[in-house]
């Protein structure tokens, strides 16, 4: 009787060693699924306008002191920046992301991007996307006009960028109105022909593709104007080779590997001017971290 139990007891023990080896293989697997489906945190912070002149300020544009504290606030939390195609990259595999990651974006090519913001980025090894209005950079590159408080880049600041500081993303060709056109940046008509929508789309990116492919920049990643898009903007962008949009929604991303998907409609945090560095990036962006 006591030799029957040994043998049961033995039994069962190596009975369940078998049957935990195989429920540890099953579960294994779908434990490392969860952990990649939680994804990476990417805060992006939008800013449009640097000026020193006090008459520019608001919630657009802000004090390169300002800047320059964001900068110096974000590098002692420890955050590093990235490009729009390294995100695109993780997404896609190709590439890992560094602890902390954050994205840098200004609106319009501002010509103060380039006298104001490069020279700070460069002091930090950081970098940003700069989304730009092909017409502005048309008109700025014909009329010569130099004045950073309200000047744009031109084609010849465009392609002067270091594309490890910068990189040039797309923002429309001459579709940055409101109202005028009755359209809002490049979002459908209500009522718009669906078939016509998206040839307008295809074009606009295609013109935009090679003015910007030309001095180094991509319209895989797309920054809606005045933040305004539908379902049917996004399917337009998606068909004209978009990798990435982003709107003006007030939020944290988390972006998944091999989740395309995870790259569209991604948030952005505003950087108005008259707010403590220090107290907007603890309260906008690292306790939202956690
Ligand atoms: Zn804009």
């Amino acid at each position: 009787m006591r030799m029957k139990n040994r043998q049961m007891i033995l039994r069962i023990l190596v009975v369940g060693g078998i049957l935990l080896g195989l429920l540890s293989q099953v579960f294994y697997p779908v434990i490392e699924t969860v952990s990649a489906q939680d994804g990476i945190k990417i805060p992006i912070l939008m800013y449009h306008h640097v000026s020193d002149r006090s008459i520019y300020w608001g919630k657009d544009a802000i004090s390169t002191e300002e800047f320059a504290n964001d900068l110096q606030t974000l590098h002692r939390l420890g955050f590093h920046t990235v490009t729009p195609s390294q995100v695109i990259a993780y997404v896609e595999g190709k590439d890992i992301l560094p602890p902390k990651p954050i994205m840098l974006t200004f609106d319009d090519g501002f010509l103060s991007f380039k006298t104001k913001v490069v020279p700070l980025l460069e002091q930090y090894n950081y970098c940003a996307a700069v989304a730009i209005v092909g017409a502005y950079a048309q008109k700025a590159s014909e009329t010569g006009s130099r004045n950073d408080n309200f000047d744009y880049l031109t084609w010849e600041d465009l392609a002067g960028f270091d594309p490890r500081t910068v990189e040039v993303i797309y923002h429309s060709y001459d579709m940055h109105n409101v109202g005028g056109s009755n359209r809002t940046g490049i979002k459908n008509r209500r009522s718009e022909n669906e078939e016509s929508y998206l040839a307008l789309i295809q074009e606009d990116m295609t013109r935009m593709a090679e003015l910007l492919g030309a001095v180094g920049g991509n319209c895989r990643t797309v920054v809606y104007p005045y933040g305004a898009y539908s379902d049917l903007s996004e399917q337009a962008l998606k068909a004209a080779g978009a990798k990435m949009t982003l709107t003006c929604a007030a939020k944290i991303n988390t972006v998944r590997q091999g989740e395309m998907d995870s790259l569209f409609l991604l948030g952005r945090i505003n950087r108005p001017h008259g707010v403590n560095s220090e107290y907007f990036i603890r309260t906008k962006i690292e306790d939202k971290l956690i």
